[in-house]
């Protein structure tokens, strides 16, 4: 019996011994992380292919296709994101088909009070300005708040005063009087005390989100604001966390939209939040903050994005957003809706 006894404890102590070890199962495959990416946006709104002449059209895809165009070339060339967001949406500034720099809306004492901002996701620094009157690109206001002073947000004459000090480019207020926002602004006009402004008007603030190839991620956004808004009016696009964000430990995001509805649930740092204590997927962050925030609180709009890997994100409630997206494996300018991620 005894012997028995020890027998089976040895079989035991060998089995042990020479048991196979557990089979290591392979990390699920990361994507392959992209060298570069970009997003842009040149506005969201309640516009479908039916409400947009084919001249409209044509001019909206070339002016993306320009802005994409820049921003991929410099990124393949290796570029900062930080550089290639401020020159993408100073290009768009200068085009009046968007709502930002010279092709503003009017307030509704028939002025322009320009917003934007930047963010950069290496140094976690970021730039903004908002009510700012005069200077045809407010980005590069924001771009030197960030750099070169010690704060990060100035408004109406401070940063009027800021922006001289910075030999910032003057614009005479004929140059941002534009036939399109000057429509819009006597429609508005004849509407007053009609609110809320039709959800078509809201289009065309300007915006782009940027991985470069040294893995840093850049965001930068620039706006008119709401045709028709009161004097002293702030949206979402100059403040940091609701309209822009960028942190290189999860992504860099610009939104459009009706912005009292993007602050009250800070839309650009949700989505970040919920990536970096969540665990979230950028897609499926911006999804929830789209359509399950914003939107469940009755607000339309959207946003671009991207993360450290190179994955994109263009999500939107509105019926159309323009928009463009490049990465070494694929390219897209688009406008109209329903969502559909690429
Ligand atoms: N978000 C901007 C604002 O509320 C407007 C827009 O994106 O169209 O000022």
């Amino acid at each position: 019996m005894r012997t028995i006894w020890i027998l089976g404890w040895a079989v035991l102590w060998t089995a042990c011994q020479t048991a196979p070890e557990p089979l290591e199962l392979a990390a699920p495959a990361e994507s392959p992380a992209r060298p570069w990416a970009i997003v842009i946006h040149g506005g969201a709104g309640h516009f479908g292919e039916e409400s947009m002449s084919l001249e409209m059209q044509t001019l909206y895809t070339a002016s993306l296709e320009a802005a994409l165009s820049l921003g991929e070339a410099q990124l393949a060339a290796g570029a900062p994101a930080l550089d290639v967001v401020e020159a993408v949406v100073r290009l768009l500034e200068d085009d009046s088909l968007f709502n930002a720099g010279r092709g503003a809306v009017f307030t509704a004492e028939g002025t322009h009070e320009l917003d934007a901002s930047i963010a950069d996701g290496a140094t976690r620094n970021c730039g903004a300005v908002t009510g700012l009157s005069g200077y045809g690109h407010p980005i590069s206001v924001a771009r030197a708040t960030m750099d070169s002073s010690e704060h990060v947000f100035f408004s109406g004459n401070g940063a009027s005063e800021f922006a001289k000090t910075q030999g910032a480019e003057t614009a005479p207020p004929e140059w941002f009087h534009t036939t399109k926002a000057y429509d819009r602004y006597v429609g508005a006009a004849d509407r007053e005390g009609d609110l809320p402004v039709p959800l078509e008007e809201k289009r065309g603030t300007v915006g782009c989100v940027a991985l470069d190839r040294d893995g840093h991620l850049a965001a930068a956004t620039s706006t008119g604001g709401m045709t028709y808004k009161r004097h002293g009016r702030i949206g979402d696009s100059p403040i940091i966390g609701a309209g822009t964000w960028a942190d290189d430990r999860t992504c860099a995001v610009s939104a459009t939209g009706w912005g009292e509805y993007f602050i009250r649930t800070g839309v650009a740092q949700d989505i970040h939040s919920q990536m970096l204590y969540g665990g979230k997927s950028l897609e499926a962050a911006c999804e929830h903050t789209i359509f399950d925030e914003m939107g469940a609180l009755g607000g339309d709009g959207g946003v671009v994005a991207v993360d450290a890997q190179g994955h994109v994100a263009l999500v939107f409630n509105s019926a159309g957003m323009f928009r463009a997206w490049s990465h070494p494996e694929g390219r897209e300018v688009a406008m109209f809706g329903p969502y559909q991620q690429p």
